[in-house]
């Protein structure tokens, strides 16, 4: 049986056989969501308490050290079960859904969450689990085990993002490059380019030369900060660049009712702002919920200009 079959039966059995994940994903079906109206796209906004953990994650040096890593094999529940893919990563449903398919995808090593050495490994994951968006959070963009390499992966047809893109209301095609087309988004709220191709020599290059301006445009450490979304459709991989250049906008660390729990990541940024708490859920508004994103968000000039060299 191939991967994605093993991960079919892997995730029904743990909805079966482990009791909190069996547990979450029920209280998922009756979780509430609010759609927020931009002029050419909208936003949905998920009430969901059991992110608290993730949205409010410490995640500085000393807060990782003193903690022992939920993703290691040796501190995972006893009854997390996983499948291990051809190119060494384990896949996890991960217990703390946002998605009705939420899978959690770990390194077998305790090594760091750099996404350098990894791209392609996240291609690969869109081929073979070719239903889900494979994503990544950066240290500082919403990974809450900044310590040890992992990325995400949820059901297709539920970020925004995707059908956005299929609309082409809100991109332009840049330029196409050995084969990888790079489209801009346009008046989107928040900066994103998108690679588009089915080489992935030709997409890690585009990629290699977007990581490597982002560096010298931002020396952020460990890694230029930056979510990305990664699918199959049709034959082609799309790839959504998000790069970033705040961790959590000023609303997390305000006091009283400024103060808003959201520490956007791919997911967020992708469509879906996950509110753990019900006062921020009701709170959201596109005013700001658009200034949230132009926060942590580069601008859509300074995105493009990064890709000027293929042009
Ligand atoms: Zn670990």
């Amino acid at each position: 049986m191939d991967t994605a079959g093993k991960t079919e039966i892997l995730f029904n059995e743990q909805l079966r056989d482990w009791e909190l994940a069996g547990i979450n994903y029920g209280m998922l079906r009756s979780v509430k969501t609010r759609v927020l109206s931009f002029g050419g796209y909208r936003v949905l906004v998920q009430f969901n308490p059991g992110r608290i953990r993730s949205s409010a994650a410490k995640v500085d040096a000393k807060s990782i050290e003193d903690r022992p890593c939920f993703l290691c094999e040796k501190n995972r529940p006893a009854e997390q079960r996983g499948v291990v893919t051809d190119f060494g990563l384990t896949i996890l449903v991960n217990p703390f859904p946002i998605f009705n398919r939420h899978l959690t995808i770990v390194s077998g090593d305790h090594i760091p969450q750099v996404i350098s050495g990894h791209f392609t490994e996240m291609l690969s994951l869109a081929r073979t689990l070719k239903n889900y968006v494979i994503f990544y959070n950066g240290p500082k963009c919403g990974a809450s085990a900044p310590d040890h390499f992992h990325f995400q992966a949820g059901n297709l047809g539920f970020l925004p993002v995707e059908e956005d893109f299929e609309l082409k209301a809100s991109v332009k095609l840049l330029t196409v490059w050995a084969g990888t087309q790079i489209w801009m988004w346009r008046d989107y709220g928040r900066a994103i380019a998108t690679l588009r191709g089915r080489d992935p020599e030709s997409l890690h290059t585009v990629f290699g030369s977007f990581y490597a301006r982002m560096k010298m445009l931002r020396n952020d450490k460990p890694e230029p900060m930056m979510n990305i979304l990664a699918y199959e459709s049709g034959n082609d991989y799309v790839v959504h660049l998000i790069p970033r250049r705040l961790h959590r906008p000023s609303q997390f660390f305000a006091d009283g009712d400024g103060q808003v729990l959201l520490s956007p990541a791919s997911v967020d940024l992708g469509g879906v702002l996950i509110t753990p708490r019900e006062e921020d859920f009701m709170k959201l508004t596109t005013e700001l919920a658009g200034d949230i994103f132009s926060q942590v968000c580069l601008s859509e000039d300074q995105l493009e200009k990064l890709f000027d060299e293929f042009v």
